[in-house]
């Protein structure tokens, strides 16, 4: 079995309890504002090109077999067969691939490298994207097999995905790492491309199950950052049940990314939003009983239902 990965990254601290490997995943069906990883939306490779690198000699679109990339290179992705001819014959070195195709078996080898760490930390191995759900088949493997050798595991999810889809992917995983990008159904919508009814669906599913759960919410300029939609989002994790939340502020660590794939990146230029900044913002979850934090070690104390 192969899956189809945008990376694998060790020693992260921000995907889960202590030092993780993150298995980074291809393909997401959702399309945030806001993405910080638009190399991972496509299922297939994609071609990345360094624009203060390249001379525009235009090599890479002689020697494309597919006639993929166009004379202003831009690449038709639907095209690209991803099969690495330009890189390779680009004399500024000035395009990479993001995916490859990894064997279960690599992708494990390559887990298990760091279980020293793990054991050390309280981390393990945390799978993300994209959206894992995509690769459904893969992703339950890996969990399944990783749980067989002790190592804890996270899933990182939008929790986009029919319920069955849904379930049978995230059971092995130890911990889910929900996104919430919105607790409103249209505006969850214009951020997202997608409504958010599947993806409740779901969370009650895992909270039912008593599965541990930490929702994540990304915090977006214009999009939920005031504090209507503090509240908004307090009262929904309320009637969740929820007792915990993590606040992930918008960053733009992923706007380089967009100009390399020569996609239009629509929060170009939108300042990041800091920690002290949103102290009034976090309040508003507190007075509602609800734990909620930005970063911090403890996160495996993670419990679905209060
Ligand atoms: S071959 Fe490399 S340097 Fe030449 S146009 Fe293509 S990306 Fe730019
Ligand atoms: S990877 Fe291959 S098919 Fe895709 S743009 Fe480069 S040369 Fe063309």
């Amino acid at each position: 079995m192969e899956g189809f990965l945008s990376n694998i990254q060790k020693f992260s601290l921000h995907d889960g309890p202590g030092i993780r490997t993150v298995v980074f995943f291809k393909g997401c069906p959702l399309s945030c504002l806001w993405c910080s990883n638009p190399e991972t939306r496509e299922p297939g490779g994609s071609v990345l090109r360094d624009t203060a690198r390249c001379v525009r000699c235009l090599r890479c679109v002689e020697v494309c077999p597919a006639g993929a990339i166009k004379d202003d290179l831009s690449v038709n992705r639907g095209a690209c067969t991803a099969c690495g001819s330009c890189v390779r014959e680009c004399p500024q070195k000035a395009l990479s691939i993001n995916g490859r195709r990894r064997s279960l078996e690599e992708t494990l080898r390559i887990c298990l490298q760091d279980r020293p760490f793990y054991e050390e930390s309280g981390g393990g191995v945390t799978l993300s994207g994209g959206e894992v759900l995509t690769q459904r088949r893969f992703a339950r493997e890996l969990l399944e097999a990783l749980r067989r050798e002790g190592i804890h595991t996270a899933l990182e999810t939008t929790g986009y995905a029919p319920p069955g889809v849904f379930w049978q992917t995230a059971e092995p995983a130890d911990l889910l790492l929900f996104d919430i990008k919105h607790y409103d159904r249209d505006r969850h919508f214009s951020g997202t491309g997608v409504y958010n009814d599947l993806i409740l669906d779901n969370l009650k599913t895992v909270l039912a199950a008593r599965k541990a759960v930490l929702p994540r919410l990304p915090v977006i300029p214009g999009f939920n950052d005031s504090l209507m939609d503090a509240l908004g989002f307090s009262r929904l994790l309320q009637s969740l049940g929820l007792k915990q939340a993590q606040l992930l502020p918008f960053h733009q660590f992923g706007e380089k990314k967009y100009e390399m794939l020569g996609l239009p990146y629509p929060l170009r230029g939108v300042p990041q939003l800091h920690r002290e900044d949103m102290e009034e913002y976090r309040q508003v979850f507190i007075d509602h009983g609800i734990d909620c934090f930005f970063e911090r070690e403890e996160q495996t104390a993670v419990s679905a239902v209060g």
